[in-house]
């Protein structure tokens, strides 16, 4: 994409459905170049069951950072079982992540945010940026009612991470529309959703949430909430045309 306008895009794409907006994008880019990022909460299952049941055939890739919970590995196989295809897992390089932890510690994250950040830098945002140099434009299953640090996403924007184009299609959706849309369609869903965990992360970083606080509070807990970010999904610069 090319001078595009995506304030003007997105005024535009204001009432088309996320079917629509998939649809969009799988004629706007070859379908090599496009891929659509799950890390399996409940709107990326919603995101796959469209693509699949519209039979819209790209990657669909998840990274196992080595900390994951043992009910997301569940997902990923009942999910694949239902829909007949397979992950692209994208993983961490393992020599990294032991020089990381030989130095700094199995359980980092918890001393500051710096090793936080470089925890999520190693064992996500690396396997990631790899990803990305095969892509033109990713796929996220991002709302803006998630955090504060979302509140501003568009359905279509420049990301500025990775130097491709970011598709939201779900961006104005509710909590109450993802989920009535997950058991109207019975999509397999994390079976931590049932135990009070709106987002779920990798286990060491991710808790249960308390009545009335944002689906992200579990994330980080321990951090402040403008931090509560991996470095995947950072805020739009605000721009007009883009190169
Ligand atoms: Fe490391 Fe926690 Fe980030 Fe996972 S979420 S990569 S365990 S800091």
């Amino acid at each position: 994409m090319k001078k595009e306008n995506f304030l003007e895009i997105n005024r535009d794409f204001s009432q088309l459905s996320p079917e629509e907006v998939l649809s969009w994008a799988l004629s706007k880019f070859d379908k090599e170049r496009l891929a659509f990022s799950s890390s399996m909460g409940a709107e990326d299952q919603v995101i796959t069951h469209m693509l699949k049941t519209m039979g819209l055939s790209i990657s669909i890739f998840t990274i196992d950072t080595g900390r994951l919970y043992p009910e997301t590995y569940d997902l990923i196989k009942r999910t694949e079982q239902k829909y007949g295809f397979r992950y692209d897992i994208l993983e961490p390089e393992q020599t990294k992540v032991n020089g990381m932890v030989s130095e700094h510690g199995e359980n980092l994250f918890y001393e500051s945010l710096e090793l936080r950040k470089m925890c999520c830098h190693v064992r996500k945002l690396e396997p990631l940026r790899k990803k990305m140099f095969t892509l033109d434009a990713w796929i996220c299953g991002l709302r803006k009612e998630q955090s504060v640090t979302r509140a501003e996403i568009g359905k279509i924007e420049w990301d500025e991470t990775f130097g491709v184009v970011k598709i939201n299609p779900l961006t104005d959706w509710t909590e109450d529309q993802v989920w009535s849309y997950i058991r109207k369609n019975n999509i397999p869903y994390h079976a931590l959703h049932d135990s009070g965990y709106p987002s779920i992360g990798c286990a060491p970083c991710t808790r249960a949430i308390q009545p009335g606080e944002d689906v992200r509070a579990g994330r980080w807990w321990w951090e402040n909430p403008q931090n509560r970010e991996c470095g995947l999904h950072r805020g739009p610069k605000k721009k007009g045309n883009l190169q």
